[in-house]
């Protein structure tokens, strides 16, 4: 019911009579009763009023509560709703309906962004003007190793102790600039992080730092140009002494009946050291690039250990040293019977090479825990604990001169580990200095092995 439509009819009849009255100088009475009339139409306008205030109130009340985020309710059920009561609630209606859309839509792409930087690998924060963080990412968090502390509410410089970073972070928010930084922090584990920090944008004040974690990248290029270094110093070696003895040759020595011999020898000797360490340089390229196709089958190994202990007993035998095999021949492993053997004769050329004469190596096989166990004993020189758990990387040796003046070329045991690894084995050693070293090498099983179970 319109507002107007309802007060027009209460004040009408008392605005008549009174104007009549007047118009008239009418008795008394007329007068009183225009006057009841009039304060009739007065109250009835005191009651609408009252009406207009409740429904009001109501509305108000709901609206509230819809504010506020309450539970859903439906308009309150008025009798008589005045229609510009009705069409209030509507527009407050339709506006709480955008709202609520909008809103909508802001929190499914606040919850967007929020799984977007927390799915990132990259570490991410965002600071407000003064260069105080006040968002972040998990990746972030796991970088800075920080699990328990807020990092929202920090300043750069309580996070990571980089002067530089603060400084970048300063520029951006202040000047606009975006700087790019690399940085290593310390710790447990040393991490190295590349930084990308920039402004958010003309309109929005603060800046962003995207943190990339290449540690493993920077890793990989030292030991890219480790082995570079390694390989050219290891040919440069051999080259040179060839170069030389064949310049001091043709320079005369030729026709030296006592030097040439010699020299030519010596010339030979390192050709062969060279083309040793290409070979193996080829065979370790190969299996890291895995280009090599192992052919598993049930090895024997008694009879691998043999064929190796027949190549190195020559020189065994040059140094007074007795190799001795104790393999059971039912013990039967799945590999490759060409990288097995090759396993077990890098080990026991490296223990005959290390044991000095007169002394004794001992090969066991066994079958442990389900898995074919070969343990290459010697009493030789031993190695320090502090090398052992280097001794599988690549030109790694105990002895530089040791092992190069018994013709090492310090990848043996590199590619042990990785021909084992290529087979599903491992390789672990044990050693004491003077007192002699175990390599044991362990492979799966084959299924009808008859050797017993340790
Ligand atoms: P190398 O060609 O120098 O022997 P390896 O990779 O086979 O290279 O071995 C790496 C280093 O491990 C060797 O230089 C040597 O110092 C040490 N090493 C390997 N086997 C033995 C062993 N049986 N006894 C003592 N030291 C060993």
């Amino acid at each position: 019911m319109p507002l107007r439509a309802t007060l027009l009819p209460l004040l009408l009849p008392a605005v008549v009579v009174a104007t009549l009255v007047a118009l008239l100088d009418g008795p008394k009475e007329v007068v009183a009763a225009a006057l009841v009339a009039l304060a009739g139409s007065l109250m009835s306008l005191g009651v609408s009023r009252g009406t207009l205030q409740r429904q009001l109130d109501l509305l108000a009340r709901h609206t509230r509560d819809r504010a506020e985020g309450g539970p859903p309710t439906s308009a309150p059920v008025v009798p008589e709703r005045l229609d510009e009561v009705a069409g209030l609630e509507g527009a407050i209606d339709s506006l709480h309906a955008q709202l609520s859309a909008r809103n909508t839509v802001l929190n499914q792409d606040a919850r967007t962004l929020t799984a977007v930087l927390d799915g990132m690998a990259e570490g991410i924060w965002v600071t407000d003007e003064e260069g105080t963080v006040v968002r972040h990412n998990d990746a972030l968090r796991a970088m800075l190793d920080s699990t328990s502390n807020p990092l929202t509410g920090q300043r750069p410089l309580a996070l990571i102790r980089n002067e530089a970073l603060h400084d970048a972070v300063m520029r951006a928010c202040r000047e606009g600039a975006s700087s790019h930084l690399e940085l290593t922090l310390d710790g447990l584990f040393p991490r190295t992080l590349s930084i990308r920090v920039t402004p958010l944008a003309k309109d929005l004040p603060g800046s962003a730092a995207v943190f990339h974690d290449v540690t493993e990248l920077r890793r990989l290029e030292k030991v890219r140009k480790d082995f570079v270094a390694n390989v050219s110093h290891e040919l440069r070696t051999p080259i040179t002494a060839v170069r030389g003895y064949a310049e001091t040759l043709q320079g005369g020595a030729l026709n030296d009946p006592v030097m040439a011999p010699k020299m030519v020898e010596i010339i030979h000797r390192q050709s062969e050291r060279l083309s040793e360490l290409v070979e193996d340089l080829l065979e370790l390229s190969r299996l890291e690039s895995r280009e090599v196709s192992l052919k598993l089958a049930h090895v024997t190994l008694a009879d691998a250990a043999a064929r190796a202990a027949d190549t190195v007993r020559p020189k065994a035998e040059s140094k007074g040293q007795v190799v001795s095999l104790h393999v059971p021949q039912g013990l039967l492993a799945v590999g490759d019977a060409r990288a097995v053997e090759q396993v077990l004769l890098n080990l026991l050329d490296n223990a005959v090479k290390y044991t000095p004469a007169g002394g004794q190596v001992e090969v066991y096989g066994a079958c442990e825990q389900g898995r074919c166990v070969v343990r290459v004993k010697d009493t030789g020189v031993g190695i320090e604990p502090k090398h052992l758990s280097r001794i599988f990387e690549r030109f790694y040796r105990v002895d530089k001169g040791r092992s190069r003046d018994m013709g090492g070329t310090g990848l043996g045991l590199s590619i042990v580990k990785h021909l084992l690894q290529a087979m599903d084995g491992e390789v672990k050693v044990e050693s004491q200095p003077n007192e002699g070293s175990t390599f044991t090498i362990f492979l799966p099983l084959a299924a009808s092995s008859s050797a017993a179970t340790g």
